[in-house]
């Protein structure tokens, strides 16, 4: 999965602007946690050094669950690997594939004969199970985002011996799941502009009258990240908590009518776990029963029925659990650019480059002072 590339943007660049905006934050005299949950976010505060300048304004921003190939659990990616081992075709994206567990990745037991193919969408892997006529099975990572794109070929007309294992997730659970326990004091949240073009504004409007919390939906140029905060700092300061959208150009109130329709056609939410949070009720999305025949946990139940048994432990040394909850801070970890880089990471969130660790390593302050290369 990628971050969003940056093209040139100009108008949202503009440094004098972001001084003015900073020095507006600054003037508002409001000193506030804010948690975003989305790896485009994490890149742009990081890649155009927004970070230490918010901070000097008394803002500091968490990095919070926004990596779906980070939240994906060990479980699932080894419900994969068991069926790669069976003889079936795997089909993910190239960051999924480069996931350590206790066995290795799933692009390491290539290396013991498994089939595993990297791929930039759920249709590639069909066009895969299609040209080749055998069983694929789509490793299916992602927020609302991506799950629209998989609920439509699964309402086209999928090849035959093609499934889904199916690990989207939805986004707003998982942000009551954060507040509800409390772990880390939040003022306010920058909610992700991707999964907003899809659901809108309104999913995320219980959570300001349940927990009083800001929220503003941003777009990824600097200066939506400071504008965005300015709006949450305008927000503690009035005592105000709503949802605001500084990403009009793109996210309606109603969000996308059709992917909604197409989503809630084909998923059913359920309960699962996130890497790092136990089981967050209604975060997960399932296939609905119509689709059972390209649900790869109905197709192959029996194959699948052997990882109950299997001992998957996280690695003990990775705190990416603690840094998706935004308990940690990807420096806090002790394996931070030396046992754990992006050339051998130990854990997601230095694997995917929507992860925190990667982001940080490549634009933190260990990059700013020129230790370790640039990957
Ligand atoms: S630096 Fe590596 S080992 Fe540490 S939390 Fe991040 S991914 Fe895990």
């Amino acid at each position: 999965m990628g971050a969003e590339a940056h093209p040139i943007q100009p108008r949202f660049r503009d440094r004098g602007l972001a001084e003015r905006i900073l020095e507006g934050i600054r003037d508002l005299g409001v000193e506030a946690n804010i948690m975003h949950v989305c790896g485009t976010h994490q890149d742009t505060i990081m890649r155009f050094g927004l970070d230490p300048l918010l901070r000097g304004c008394g803002i500091r921003v968490i990095s919070g669950p926004g990596c779906p190939v980070c939240v994906t659990t060990q479980r699932e990616y080894e419900e994969a690997g068991l069926l790669m081992e069976k003889g079936k075709i795997i089909a993910t994206f190239g960051d999924a594939a480069r996931v350590r567990g206790p066995r290795g990745s799933l692009l390491d037991r290539r290396a013991e004969g498994g089939d595993i193919r990297v791929v930039y969408g759920v249709r590639d892997a069909a066009d895969i199970s299609k040209r080749l006529g055998k069983e694929v099975v789509f490793l299916a990572i992602g927020f609302e985002t991506t799950a629209p794109g998989t609920a439509s070929l699964l309402l086209s007309d999928p090849p035959e011996g093609f499934s889904i294992l199916c690990c989207h997730r939805y986004i707003p659970p998982v942000l009551d799941a954060i507040l509800g326990m409390g772990e880390v004091g939040i003022q306010g949240f920058i909610q992700p502009g991707h999964v907003s073009t899809i659901i809108g504004v309104k999913p995320y409007e219980r959570l300001s009258s349940k927990y009083g919390i800001p929220q503003v939906i941003a777009g990824f140029e600097p200066l939506d990240v400071l504008a965005a905060v300015y709006m949450l700092a305008k927000q503690i300061r009035d005592g105000r908590a709503e949802v605001e959208n500084e990403y009009t150009r793109a996210v309606r109130y109603e969000g996308n009518p059709k992917a909604l329709e197409a989503m809630d056609r084909v998923f059913e939410p359920v309960d699962i776990p996130w890497r790092g949070f136990p089981v967050v009720p209604g975060s997960g999305m399932a296939l609905r029963k119509e689709f059972e025949a390209y649900d790869a946990r109905k197709v192959y139940e029996d194959e699948l029925s052997d990882v109950a048994a299997l001992e998957i432990s996280e690695d003990p040394n990775c705190r990416c659990g603690e840094v998706l909850r935004g308990v940690a801070e990807p420096e806090d970890c002790p394996l931070f650019g030396t046992a754990c880089n992006p050339a051998h990471p130990r854990g997601p969130c230095m694997v995917s480059i929507e992860g925190a660790c990667f982001i940080s390593y490549r634009y933190g302050p260990r990059a700013r002072a020129g230790l370790g290369q640039r990957a």
